[in-house]
């Protein structure tokens, strides 16, 4: 399956809702008038794109409108897949320039952290590197289990401590061991608890601090998961952790099931950070690299 095919399969649940929306809308769309601009921020908004966008495309549309007779479904759609795309930082990809590289990868409980490393251990694999996962949510004991059992399944090494045991000392000992035995990624899967906004805080700034410390050249990737399913809260939940970290792009998981596919771009430009993959099943291929103009295209094509 191609990759467009991808998403769009993917993004198919998720437009199901919306989409008989976006389907009457664009069948029906005659010109750009009051009743067509004013449904079609509507539909944007319902579709968790967010109020700036939403607000964004109705005014570019207008202004085009100005310019050029917009009434066939083809112009309408340029228009509003350009100014979406716009709202959106470009996706560089995963930077891995140096070995070890690492992957810091962060979240609330449940997005998909533990999910999304192992198809990016699939996927690194898959490209011949070596790949040593870090066991850094000591929370549970099933996080480790889980992990390793990807880390069985695409022939990654991992690094684990039992239960309790410290996040960082589980970063550190990972980095020596990828030192060691020369892997080129480092993936760190940690533990998602916001309940104690403090107590996280200071978490990822002890493993952050190790990895600089160990790693203070190497190319280093703080990804944050959003689930796509959560709608507006991914917005609250990217918020406390830019507060706390650098991230340097996002991953929106579970793209396959919801209604609200435009919280990606909608975190994507009010962070200003890029997203860079996109999970849209559970499978070790359901992780795409992010392409916006595929995602909103694919958003926007109708049945
Ligand atoms: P974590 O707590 O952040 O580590 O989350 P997990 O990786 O354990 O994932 C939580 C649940 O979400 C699991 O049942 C995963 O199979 C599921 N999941 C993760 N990513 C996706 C996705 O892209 N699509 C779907 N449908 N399910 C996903
Ligand atoms: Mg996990």
């Amino acid at each position: 399956m191609s990759i467009f095919n991808k998403i769009k399969t993917g993004l198919q649940k998720s437009r199901s809702n919306t989409a008989s929306g976006i389907n009457n809308f664009l069948a029906n769309f005659r010109k750009v008038d009051r009743d067509a601009l004013d449904e079609l921020e509507e539909m944007l908004i319902l579709a968790d794109f967010g109020p700036q966008t939403a607000a964004d495309v109705v005014e570019r549309l207008e202004d085009a409108a100005k310019k050029q007779k917009i009434n066939d479904r083809q112009t309408l759609k340029q228009v509003l897949c350009d100014t979406i795309i716009e709202t959106m930082p470009e996706n560089p990809g995963l930077i891995l320039e140096t070995r070890p590289s690492v992957i810091f990868v962060i979240g609330v409980n449940g997005v998909g952290k533990t999910t999304s490393i192992g198809k990016i251990g699939s996927m690194l694999t898959a490209q011949g590197k070596k790949v040593l996962f870090a066991a850094a949510d000591t929370f549970r004991a099933a996080a480790s289990e889980q992990l390793s059992i990807w880390a069985a399944r695409c022939g990654a090494d991992i690094v684990k401590h039992t239960e309790g045991a410290d996040p960082s000392a589980v970063i550190f000992d990972a980095i020596s061991a990828a030192k060691a035995r020369g892997a080129d990624v480092v993936i760190c899967d940690t533990a998602g608890r916001l309940h104690n906004k403090s107590n996280l805080m200071h978490e990822l700034e002890k493993m952050n601090r190790v990895i600089d410390r160990e790693l203070p050249d190497a190319s280093k990737e703080t990804l944050l998961v959003l689930d796509a399913t959560t709608g507006q809260n991914a917005i609250a939940q990217a918020e406390s952790f830019a507060a706390v970290t650098d991230i340097t792009g996002l991953i929106v998981t579970k793209l396959d099931g919801t209604a609200k596919g435009g919280i990606a771009a909608n975190v994507s430009s009010r962070l200003g950070v890029p997203v860079k993959l996109i999970g849209v099943g559970e499978k070790a291929d359901d992780l795409l690299p992010f392409d916006g103009r595929q995602y909103v295209e694919a958003f926007f094509e109708e049945e």
